[in-house]
């Protein structure tokens, strides 16, 4: 099972929820300089490679969102702590023959960015919420459909059965400005309005940038270091 077991690094409790605070605050502040209600900026805990009692502490701090990218490490976490009301955001690449697995755990699937994985995740049982997630780079081994295939690809995720648009999520790439980057999906996220009115939701801005994704209108943060601290290596 690909799930940590213990505290590698003994995280004093206090530590985290000065980061979570420092967080909180730094998106409050961004929120201001950019004229927006904080309220609407949902903050989603990154919580990869880090054991289940760190997910606990979170949720005794008020945390209700976090993210992971692993599917056999999401999956366990999610199953051990189904009695907290938690949402669980997963935002890494999703394998097709996974996807119904992934669905029947994740609250939002943040990385919907081909055709066969609408195709996969489509279902006439329930509904899900996804983001399409944009590659922002010219190597197409990234996450995400290029610009160019957004528009087909919503057609196809809006035809699907159980599948409900909130917006698009991008990683902005190295080497390039965060904000340039995060300004160019603002302007996608205009053009998808065009096509799909309800999807206005952006999904941008992780522990680096994310004063610059909010500038440029970002509705979900996944932020992990900056609150969970450094990532524990597993063996
Ligand atoms: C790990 C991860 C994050 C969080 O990254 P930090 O730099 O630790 O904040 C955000 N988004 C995705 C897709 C990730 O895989």
């Amino acid at each position: 099972m690909a799930l940590p077991d213990a505290t590698p690094s003994e995280l004093s409790s206090s530590d985290l929820a000065t980061r979570l605070g420092a967080v909180r605050t730094g998106v409050a502040d961004a929120a201001r300089e950019a004229g927006r209600d904080p309220a609407g900026i949902t903050t989603i805990v990154v919580t990869k490679f880090h054991p289940v009692s760190l997910i606990e502490e979170l949720y005794a701090l008020g945390v209700r969102h976090v993210g992971e990218n692993r599917h056999q490490e999401a999956q366990s976490k999610a199953a051990l702590l189904a009695d907290l009301d938690l949402s669980w955001h997963f935002v890494g690449q999703v394998q097709g023959k996974k996807a119904r697995q992934v669905r029947a755990y994740a609250d939002v699937i943040h990385s919907v960015d081909r055709e066969s994985l609408v195709t996969a995740l489509g279902s006439e049982d329930s509904s899900l919420d996804c983001f399409i997630q944009v590659n922002l780079t010219d190597d197409a081994m990234r996450g995400g459909v290029d610009p160019l295939n957004l528009s087909a690809l919503v057609d196809s995720l809006l035809a699907a059965p159980g599948l409900r648009l909130l917006g698009l999520m991008a990683v902005a790439p190295l080497g390039e400005e965060p904000r340039r980057a995060f300004a160019r999906m603002r302007e996608l996220s205009v053009e998808l309005r065009t096509q799909a009115p309800t999807a206005t939701a952006l999904s941008m801005g992780m522990s680096q940038d994310y004063a610059a994704a909010v500038l440029e209108g970002a509705t979900h943060l996944r932020i992990g270091t900056a609150i969970t601290g450094i990532r524990p290596v597993l063996s």
